[in-house]
């Protein structure tokens, strides 16, 4: 546990502003696991552990249950410029721990520091953004068709929400949901994923610092998820569950909400197309393909998958990536001028290796990387396939880690066939100057969010999520308030 405090201590000198909690956040208290239990935490830069955390069982479960319940009265009868300003507190109270928070992310996710500086700030502004919708919860009122009466349509808080992180973005997957649902009045039970739950625990006691309420956030950690989630979707006063993570868990997790009909927000995998068009700025797809691939080292559900490049342009596009990806700095996410980061686990490194020996073994060329190092750490380099065939599983399964695998095209028909190829549909992405036909290809493309001539799509005020097998549901904007309410339909004579 020191050893973390003393890691994450910025290096402008400002001490960690607390011990960073490593206990159940139970109603009023950190406590630890009544089992005695706890889960070992590894720097992935070095396998070595960092600290434990405490590991909830089903009882501790249903405990937070009844604390986001003991708290939701109140909580949502608060005025809502009051839960507005609680919210810009933590907005505050984050951004003021931005360099300490990013360490802390660093040191648990392997992200490379400024991976990491970009992580907190994005999801600070999820505080901010909520905070200035916790006051626009408007209704609506109309006359029925018939006249007989008027149609009055109130938003209400939905009630105890269930939220399951994953590990890509412990800080930001956290707040894009606690944010709305402090907004809309619920309270909640968070659950980060097993192998990040220090910054969601930091987030906690900022939270508790900026005046959120006993109760009204709930943190557990958990090495056995399916039997506490289950439980508590099984709870008849939980009433919302929103998750990130694999559709495969995502999948499990609908069954068991169907059991109580529990309202569901899934943001599920992702294997987001990049499509260079022949009269795409060869600088600018560059300057995309860079974000939309290596942010995080890949390691995120918008990264680009596959890069469609029309031949034209295919060439000069290889030999630029190749140059830009092999001038990236690996290394451990703290040290200086690092811009590759660890992965997260032995497991993500397995899997990229075996995608690219799948994919070199139907006829892709590696033009750059392509091989593990040795040594301590989980890391895999920046690495570029060209000339990728069809029926390699890359295509189809996202690889979540540093490599591009690149397929050429003659017709942009045929890219949006090969676009769209595919279970998910979550983000997408178009390089062309000729703005009309970027949009075209843009509203064929099957996908909730589609950048044009860019490489992040990401933001507190658009509304993220996908289709078909990549989720259900919106979140951020507006659209990721909604999804924690209810709207209560009164029919008014007078
Ligand atoms: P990844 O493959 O990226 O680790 P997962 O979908 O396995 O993604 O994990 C995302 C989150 O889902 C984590 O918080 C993890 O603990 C949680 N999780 C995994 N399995 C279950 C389950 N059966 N029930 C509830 N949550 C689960």
């Amino acid at each position: 546990m020191s050893a973390v405090n003393s890691y994450a201590t910025p290096q402008d000198g400002q001490p960690a502003p607390f011990a960073i909690p490593t206990d159940l956040l139970i109603g009023n208290a950190w406590i630890a696991s009544s089992t005695g239990k706890r889960i070992d935490i590894l720097d992935p830069a070095n396998e070595q552990v960092i600290t434990s955390v405490a590991d909830a069982n089903v009882a501790e479960g249903i405990a937070a249950v009844d604390a986001a319940a003991a708290a939701a009265a109140a909580w949502a009868a608060t005025p809502p410029r009051k839960r507005a300003d609680i919210l810009l507190a933590c907005f505050h109270g984050m951004m003021e721990q931005q360099e300490w928070l990013a360490q802390l992310i660093s040191i648990e996710n392997g992200k490379a520091l400024t991976d990491a500086r970009g992580e907190v700030a994005y999801a600070a502004e999820f505080f901010r953004w909520y905070a200035e919708e916790a006051v626009r919860i408007t209704g609506d009122l109309s006359l029925s068709p018939s006249g007989a009466n008027r149609i009055l349509v109130q938003y209400q808080p939905i009630g105890i929400a269930l939220l399951i992180t994953p590990w890509n973005f412990p800080a930001a997957m956290a707040t894009r949901k606690i944010a709305p649902a402090l907004a809309a009045g619920c309270t909640c039970i968070l659950k980060p994923a097993e192998e990040t739950p220090l910054t969601a625990l930091a987030v906690a006691e900022i939270m508790r610092r900026a005046g959120v309420p006993d109760g009204v956030v709930n943190v557990l950690n958990t090495s056995d998820p399916g039997p506490l989630c289950s439980a508590i979707l099984h709870d008849p006063r939980v009433r919302k569950l929103s998750f990130t993570g694999s559709t495969e868990v995502g999948r499990i997790l609908l069954r068991e909400a169907a059991d109580s009909v529990i309202s569901s927000s899934m943001e599920l995998g992702g294997n987001a197309p990049f499509l260079i068009l022949d009269d795409a700025n060869l600088d600018d797809a560059i300057e995309g393909a860079m974000i939309a691939k290596m942010r995080n080292a890949g390691e995120a559900c918008t990264a680009a998958n596959r890069f469609y490049v029309q031949r034209g342009i295919h060439d000069a596009f290889v030999a630029k990536l190749v140059d830009r990806m092999g001038a990236m700095k690996m290394g451990p996410g703290l040290a200086d001028g690092t811009q590759c980061g660890a992965m997260i686990n032995r497991a993500a490194i397995d899997k990229i290796e075996s995608l690219v020996a799948d994919a070199v073994a139907k006829g892709a060329r590696i033009e750059l990387g392509g091989e593990t190092p040795a040594g301590g750490g989980f890391f895999y380099p920046p690495s570029v396939l060209s000339n990728v065939q069809p029926g390699s599983e890359i295509l189809h399964t996202e690889v979540f880690g540093p490599v591009a695998a690149i397929i050429p095209f003659d017709d942009p028909e045929e890219a949006i066939a090969l676009a769209n190829a595919t279970e998910y549909g979550l983000a997408a992405y178009v390089y062309s100057d000729n703005l009309k036909r970027a949009l075209q290809i843009a509203e064929r493309i099957e996908c909730g969010m589609v950048a044009v001539n860019r490489g992040l799509v990401s933001d507190a005020a658009a509304p993220f999520g996908g289709v078909k097998q990549s989720g259900l549901g919106r979140e951020g904007a507006h659209h990721g308030l909604l999804e924690y309410c209810e709207a209560k339909y009164i029919a008014v004579s007078w």
